[in-house]
């Protein structure tokens, strides 16, 4: 029977198998010899011991698509990544940040922005331009009425997704509609603390509907960029693509170089000033090889 990790506490794990239900399995197949731990998403085999009791065995981990470290998770489809329109104000380092990460990890990612309810026109405007040229999807929302929480679902739909964000945005609201079940607190300061703790021993998905998972990602404020080369940062840019190669030097990073392409759609608009300053901000991380 097969199935997939949708938790996993002290040494137990809790495989969601679609027709029938959680089954608490212990990891017993020949993978442990490989020192292969699994993961929540990960696809598995189990063999059941007691159906009544829903426990079983996890035999085999089917092949990763991919995995994340932190938060560990395997076979993430895609990211729905939250920010807000306004309170507060989208942090575009962050999701810049976050954004160069998925695309280091060739995860896809939608943006949401939320609490449109609250928001102006020219704010909105302005989070057009700057991520819809960069080939994003943009969903704007707001939990709060409810609207546009079905495009929501819609690019849910058949995948598991990580809803990544700052506190705050509204995700555990949006979260809550798409899965009542879930009935995540959103607000308060003692809800915070108790979803800290939640999320600092444990990552886990949540079914929404058939083959459809979700999963609420902390630590998100922490990010770093560190895991590759600075000369690879420019492929996590998409909207500098079409400029590669017009460069005068060739292998051009796009920084101090005379006659590059990618400044000179800077300068003309064509590449949102905001999105490369922050590159050069990560690319001067990179290459100083700060940690964080
Ligand atoms: P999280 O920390 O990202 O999970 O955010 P929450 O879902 O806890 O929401 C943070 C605050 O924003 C709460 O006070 C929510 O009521 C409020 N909020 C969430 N979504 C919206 C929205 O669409 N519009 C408005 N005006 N407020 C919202
Ligand atoms: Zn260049």
């Amino acid at each position: 029977m097969q199935g997939k990790i949708v938790k996993g506490i002290a040494g137990f794990y809790y495989v969601h198998v679609v027709e029938s239900g959680v089954y608490e399995c212990k990891a017993k197949g020949t993978f442990r010899k490989d020192k292969i731990k699994p993961l929540v998403g990960d696809n598995v085999e189990i063999e059941v011991l007691d159906e009544s009791e829903k426990t079983g065995n996890i035999i085999a981990i089917l092949p990763r698509m991919n995995e994340l470290i932190r938060p560990a998770v395997a076979n993430i489809d895609q990211a729905l990544v939250v920010f807000a329109i306004t309170k507060p104000n989208p942090h575009f380092n962050l999701l810049d940040r976050f954004l160069v990460m998925m695309e280091s990890k060739e995860i896809p990612v939608v943006l949401c922005f939320n609490k449109e309810d609250i928001a102006e026109d020219p704010q909105v405007k302005e989070l057009k331009q700057i991520y819809a040229r960069c080939g994003y999807p943009l969903i704007f929302t707001s939990a709060l009425k409810e609207k546009n929480i079905d495009s929501v679902r819609k690019v849910l739909k058949g995948k598991t997704t990580a809803i990544a964000g700052p506190s705050g945005v509204g995700k555990s609201s949006i979260i809550n509609i798409l899965q009542p079940e879930a009935n995540m607190e959103t607000g308060t300061i003692s809800n915070k603390i108790e979803r800290g703790r939640h999320t600092t021993r444990h990552s886990e998905l949540f079914p929404i509907d058939e083959n459809s998972y979700i999963m609420d990602t902390p630590g998100f404020s922490s990010l770093y960029v560190n895991d590759f080369e600075k000369e690879e940062l420019k492929y996590y840019f998409p909207e500098f693509a079409k400029y590669e190669g017009m460069c005068r030097f060739h292998g051009c990073d796009h920084v101090h170089e005379p006659g590059c392409a990618v400044k000179e759609a800077v300068d003309a608009g064509k590449i949102h000033r905001i999105r490369y300053q922050n590159y050069i901000e990560m690319y001067e991380e990179l290459k100083s090889k700060r940690r964080y």
